[in-house]
């Protein structure tokens, strides 16, 4: 042992990102000039927003949009207002949703956006105001066949019936396929409310098969009650039956051992702004809430919250990443050491993305489809990318994360191959 400090692992997640990529190249013997290419973005915008607040003054905002590759089409993901938002954390975000749309084989690449802002701190007005100054920003480089925004933390449908219609007012007429997440009532699909979460859940669904571990009465823990947290509660105890023993959001977490009731927990945080103090539940951390001797734990908020201090107490049998970029890459080798299943963020949580893409393809066509249509397809495709992901573990012997980026990268690779790039 050396008496030097051990360097503290890295957080920042554009160098995570890229270090991920690295390993996998390797995996892979990737091209040098591929493997250049897809380290950094395409693309970048980034933007300087002037708001009119609503005491009258104006207020200058901070904005990204990074379009990390379009080999294999227009560039797609969500924009993230948050007060904390980085040009890397945008960065690494959109590197994720072109492996995402890559590994769940959806014909788009891969975009994100972001604000730094505090939107729990602003009225709806002036959230409109920035949503549409925003798209105003960046209205020549977005659109149906170049890159589509859809919600992110802390956005949601009506930001994006706003944005939509800020872009339509520039473009003229009605292209609702520039933004998704919208709301159903314009151009909206069923079922993208829950898809993140429920598309987590089938490959929860597979990937329990393979543990071993029945789903019923299993025992859940969910960190983030935002919309991937709340619905992976909901559709964890009503589709399979599992018991919800603790949730955690911003302010807390809250534990009941006998199972919480996710709807009314749900209400609670309407009422309340916070899931704590919800009604015959206990207070516990939202560190605390990671470590629980729990079957499944849903990391489902922000980014490398489970790190190599707290990796090796992690006690679930299954964690299913509904968050983007939760884990850390020294995590990563420890979860993997352990024993635990981990279902790698963009694999699990590209429901959002891939029903948002029906959500394209039903505005093209102005025919809508039904909610079953749209589950039915979406559990085809989360079920198929899990096994692939699944078998290039077992035939590389690697790890599931290691596993997708093969899979994800290889398909990239091969569009930009075949269009000449390299
Ligand atoms: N923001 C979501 C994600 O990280 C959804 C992106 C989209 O629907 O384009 O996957």
């Amino acid at each position: 042992m050396t008496k030097e400090k051990k360097k503290k692992e890295t957080l920042n997640p554009f160098e995570i990102a890229q270090r991920q990529l690295d390993v996998c190249a390797e995996i892979i013997d990737l091209e040098p000039n591929i493997h250049a290419m897809l380290r950094v973005p395409m693309r970048e915008f980034h933007l300087s927003l002037s708001v009119r607040m609503d005491d009258g003054s104006a207020k200058i905002f901070r904005g990204f949009r990074v379009q990390y590759n379009d080999a294999r089409g227009p560039t797609k993901g969500g924009i993230r207002f948050h007060p904390e938002e980085t040009i890397d954390t945008v960065r690494a975000l959109a590197a994720w949703m072109t492996w995402k749309c890559a590994v769940v084989d959806i014909p788009l690449g891969g975009a994100k956006g972001g604000v730094i802002c505090n939107p729990k701190k602003m009225s709806q007005s002036e959230i409109e105001r920035l949503s549409r100054a925003y798209i105003g920003g960046i209205s020549q480089v977005i659109g149906p066949d170049k890159d589509i925004p859809a919600p992110d933390v802390y956005t949601n449908p009506q930001i994006m019936a706003w944005m939509m219609d800020e872009y339509a007012k520039i473009v003229g007429g009605n292209p609702f396929g520039v933004i998704t997440g919208k709301p159903l009532s314009l151009g909206g699909s069923a079922g993208r409310g829950d898809a993140t979460a429920r598309g987590g859940w089938y490959t929860m669904r597979e990937a329990a098969k393979q543990c071993n571990l029945k789903l019923e009465n299993a025992t859940v823990a969910i960190q983030g009650y935002g919309n991937a947290g709340y619905y992976a509660a909901l559709l964890g105890k009503t589709l399979f039956g599992c018991k919800i023993v603790a949730v955690s959001d911003t302010k807390g977490g809250i534990i009941n051992k006998t199972g919480l009731d996710p709807q009314a927990v749900y209400e609670h945080k309407v009422q309340t702004g916070s899931v704590v103090n919800f009604s015959g539940s206990e207070s516990i951390s939202n560190q605390e809430i990671l470590e629980l001797p729990v079957d499944i734990l849903w990391p489902a908020a922000l980014e490398s919250v489970i790190t190599e201090e707290n990796a090796p107490g992690v006690k679930a049998k299954i964690v299913a990443e509904a968050a983007n970029g939760p884990t850390t890459p020294e995590a990563d080798e420890i979860l993997y050491k352990n024993g635990v299943h981990v279902i790698p963020d963009f694999l699990c949580n590209a429901g959002g993305v891939t029903v948002s893409y029906f959500e394209m393809v039903q505005n093209m066509y102005m025919y809508y489809w039904d909610e079953d249509d749209v589950h039915r397809q979406l559990d085809k495709k989360m079920t198929a990318a899990y096994h692939s992901v699944l078998n290039c573990s077992r035939k590389y012997e690697i790890n599931m994360r290691q596993a997708a980026y093969v899979v994800a990268v290889q398909r990239v690779a091969e569009a930009m191959r075949l269009r000449g790039w390299v």
